[in-house]
């Protein structure tokens, strides 16, 4: 099994396409050729990640947050320690890859763990991601509607929400004349044509679109395949930032502080209070989420958990919704076990003996400090 192949896995689930543009996800240091002894998951790179994997024999490490993210300037063995771990991870034939901001956005990401970590009920994205997706309106003879839409759901195109091989089609009259040098499938060059055809409709991704169009042209019987791209401000239900759902019963302030400290095995964090006496629905981001608050407010949750909110933040919610600070660390760790999980049921489903180790460790650079 090489690199290749485990990025296409994450990817196919939590694309790199729906990360943030200045974000740096994908490949960082290495090859995607090499074939992968066994992988190591951690948050971060550290000096001590890469000796975990030299050690639990592990080539391909792939962490959340990208190790690089700011241009590299210079290479300074002797000054800067990030320079030694590139160092270190070349001269081991070890392979980076980080899956950040697109693994914050995907059902089953890092918000996602936190709101099962939290016991939650009916999961949803606390802000679905809007405008990436498009509409294809393709022109097909009749009897070739199945195969064209097959061929299409088939690339991943049809998908709204939970249901896939969605697609809308009606019945009408295509016409077309040939130039001398065409050559048209039903029909004769030079004539002026009227062919019962079917307008097929169909939602995509937008990083889907040059893959569909190949499939779907592929199969299509026309010379020349007339189609429509047509750009959407729809909501995409798969993918957003966040998540929020329902606690199975609900709790008083007191008893949330305590559930939430007893499942994020955390025993400090900074919260203020909200102005709901009982927490039902709650909201949730994983990492540095301050900019959600807003729509945790518009969603109507008695209580929003995230990480890295400023003193001013605190003060300007106060006596709105009950905000927790459970640290970045904290809030995104759990994220590594659905990784794990998938990665290993998808290696064992091709008989490959790589295993899928978690960094043992902690990166949390953070110390709390109790008198
Ligand atoms: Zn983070």
């Amino acid at each position: 099994m090489t690199g290749k192949e485990i990025i296409k896995y994450i990817e196919n689930w939590a694309p790199g396409e729906i990360a943030w543009q200045k974000d740096n996800v994908g490949l960082q240091v290495g090859s995607g050729e090499r074939k992968i002894r066994n992988i190591l998951l951690s948050l971060d790179l550290t000096d001590n990640v890469v000796d975990d994997a030299i050690k639990k024999d592990c080539n391909f490490i792939i962490t959340h947050h990208p190790f690089l993210f700011h241009p590299l300037r210079k290479l300074d063995l002797q000054k800067d320690k990030n320079s030694r771990i590139i160092e270190k991870l070349i001269k081991h034939d070890l392979t980076l890859y980080s899956a950040h901001t697109n693994l914050d956005s995907v059902k089953g990401g890092v918000s996602f763990q936190l709101a099962k970590k939290l016991e939650l009920n009916d999961i949803n994205f606390l802000a679905p991601l809007k405008s990436n997706q498009f509409k294809l309106i393709v022109f097909v003879p009749e009897d070739f509607t199945e195969i064209v839409s097959e061929a299409i759901y088939k690339a991943g195109g049809g998908i709204i929400g939970e249901y896939s091989n969605c697609s809308f089609r009606t019945k009408g009259k295509g016409t077309f004349k040939g130039s001398s040098k065409s050559k048209p499938t039903i029909g004769v060059r030079g004539t002026y044509e009227k062919v019962e055809e079917v307008k097929l409709e169909v939602v995509v991704d937008s990083w889907k679109i040059s893959a569909i169009i190949s499939a779907m042209t592929k199969v299509h019987p026309y010379e020349k395949v007339a189609y429509d791209i047509i750009p959407l401000a729809n909501i995409n239900e798969n993918y957003g930032m966040g998540a929020q759902g329902y606690l199975s019963k609900p709790m008083n302030e007191r008893e949330f502080l305590a559930f939430t400290a007893q499942k994020l095995r955390i025993k400090n964090f900074r919260y203020v209070k909200g102005r709901k006496k009982i927490i039902s629905k709650v909201a949730v981001c994983g990492g540095s989420g301050s900019e959600y608050i807003e729509d945790a407010l518009h969603n109507n949750a008695d209580a929003f958990i995230t990480a890295d909110l400023k003193y001013h933040t605190f003060q300007d919610y106060q006596d709105e919704i009950l905000l927790i600070d459970a640290g970045h660390f904290e809030t995104e760790i759990f994220s590594l076990d659905e990784v794990k999980n998938r990665l290993s049921n998808y290696i064992g489903s091709t008989k490959s003996k790589v295993k899928v180790f978690k960094y043992a460790g902690s990166t949390n650079p953070i110390i709390f400090y109790n008198n």
